[in-house]
């Protein structure tokens, strides 16, 4: 038996990409999923087909970077299930553009989505998972949390952030057996570059997606995450397409 059967999964970012494919697998394994995001039509659908097929999930619309709503998220969950044990932080955008363009409004929005969104959601958990001495944070970096090339400062800059929040969180909540981990992709499948406003950096993008992974390739990092018995922490995976470089 995987060690996600039964357990209430919180999860952003959920109507498209790596968040849908990541709920179908963790539904189909027999976690509890109240999927999250902005797109109601999505979620409904998503709900709707796995409701079909047994599985037990909710939607709840919310708005990561507004701090009332992902709290009225996990109130939302704690009133439907009574607990809540993980928090997978997905929800992402990647307006990616040069410095000298002046973007300043996708950058305040990549603050606030990337940053300031995983940020409400690890205070929003916190109290219960320390309250019940358990709980499993999982934040979306990106291999470009690692490292940065020209147009990515911004993205880059949130993405590096991820990682130095839940490194802390790690630190600091141990002692309370609540458990993180870091999941870094590289180039995978989804709509993420539709945000991109600079024509020849989207086409870039777009030209990169022939060696880019499906989604389930994260889905699945994810899942061996929270599959491990309670005494391990898997904290970061890092998972490239093979000829990425
Ligand atoms: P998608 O664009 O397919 O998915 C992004 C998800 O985030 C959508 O469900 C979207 O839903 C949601 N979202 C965006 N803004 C908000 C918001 N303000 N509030 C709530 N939800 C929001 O891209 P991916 O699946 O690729 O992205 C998932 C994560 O993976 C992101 O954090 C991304 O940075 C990261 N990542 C992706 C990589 C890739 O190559 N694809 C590589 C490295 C990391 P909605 O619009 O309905 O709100």
């Amino acid at each position: 038996m995987l060690h996600v059967e039964g357990k209430v999964i919180i999860l952003t970012g959920a109507s498209s990409g790596i968040g849908e494919a990541t709920a179908r697998l963790l539904a189909q394994n027999g976690a509890k999923v109240i999927l999250a995001a902005r797109r109601e039509e999505r979620l409904l659908y998503l709900q709707r087909e796995l409701q079909q097929r047994g599985r037990i999930v909710e939607y709840k619309v919310t708005n990561v970077s507004s701090q009332s709503e992902v709290e009225d998220l996990v109130m939302y969950t704690i009133e439907k299930f009574g607990h809540v044990d993980v928090l997978i932080n997905n929800a992402g955008i990647m307006p990616l553009s040069y410095l000298h363009e002046r973007k300043v409004s996708e950058w305040d929005q990549m603050i606030d989505v990337n940053m300031k969104g995983i940020l409400y959601g690890i205070d929003s958990v916190l109290p219960h998972m320390r309250k019940q001495k358990k709980g499993h944070i999982i934040n979306v970096s990106s291999v470009t949390g690692h490292i940065v090339h020209k147009t990515w400062a911004v993205y880059s800059g949130t993405k590096f952030a991820v990682r130095a929040i839940t490194e802390a969180l790690r630190q600091e909540e141990v002692k309370n057996n609540i458990r993180t981990t870091i999941i870094c992709p590289g180039g995978v499948k989804t709509e993420l570059a539709n945000t991109i406003s600079t024509e020849s950096i989207k086409k870039e993008i777009d030209d990169s997606m022939d060696i880019a992974l499906s989604p389930n390739a994260i889905a699945n990092g994810i899942l061996y995450a929270l599959s491990q018995p309670e005494e391990i922490a898997v904290n970061e995976i890092i998972i490239r397409p093979t000829r990425q470089e």
